[in-house]
């Protein structure tokens, strides 16, 4: 199973994919968790992405296409894989095809969490609460100005990625906005039906 997980920040990519991981046994790539990994690290690519990430940017294409060409060729992925946050402009999902028909490799959907921009605020506020509640350190960029730019960056640069895939007749959508386990069941269902 390969499947892109589509949303804004906040609406619930990373959860659902966590869950996909332990149900399929293939690995969540997350552009964002690599980069994190990348800042803990301080490594070139971190060096380079903490500033832009601090402030709720986007890092740059050629960056995340490194990042992802390189995970893709990893023995873990030849089972499938999940991507969440990528990709995050429409250069990076034509990238990604290319690097998809390179390695011989097809996407089965993009399942698109359906959001509402407001609630997110609200959720993104409550992680943060949360984090600090459960003594966890709230991710910076949850930080509620952050957080609105981010929000921005997806609708400036990520949202025509959506209908990129919608016109590959690969896209599926769920309601984001629903509890958490009637958006694992609404995924489940539409796995189902593309497996
Ligand atoms: P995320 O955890 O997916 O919300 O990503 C956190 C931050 O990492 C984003 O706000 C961006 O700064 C950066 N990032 C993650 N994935 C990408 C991507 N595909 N393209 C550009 N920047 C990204």
């Amino acid at each position: 199973m390969r499947l892109i997980l589509l949303g804004p920040p906040g609406a619930g990519k990373g959860t659902q994919a966590n869950r996909l991981v332990g149900k399929y046994g293939i690995p969540q790539l997350s552009t964002g968790d690599m980069l994190r990994a990348a800042v803990a690290a301080g490594s070139p690519i971190g060096r380079k992405a903490k500033a832009v990430m601090d402030a709720g940017d986007l890092v740059s294409d050629d960056i995340v296409e490194g990042i992802i060409d390189e995970r893709l060729d990893q023995p873990d992925v030849r089972k499938g894989f999940i991507l969440d946050g990528f990709p995050r402009t429409l250069a990076q999902a034509e990238a990604l095809d290319a690097m998809l028909a390179r390695k011989g490799m097809k996407l089965d959907v993009a399942i698109e969490l359906k959001t509402d921009a407001d609630q997110l605020v609200s959720r993104i506020l409550n992680r943060a609460a949360e984090a600090k509640a459960a003594g966890r350190p709230a991710r910076r960029d949850d930080d509620p100005e952050v957080f609105k730019a981010r929000l921005a960056a997806y609708y400036r640069d990520t949202a025509a990625v959506t209908p990129y895939y919608a016109a590959k007749g690969v896209l599926r959508q769920v309601d984001g906005m629903a509890g958490i386990a009637e958006v694992a069941a609404a995924i489940d269902a539409t796995l189902a039906e593309v497996k």
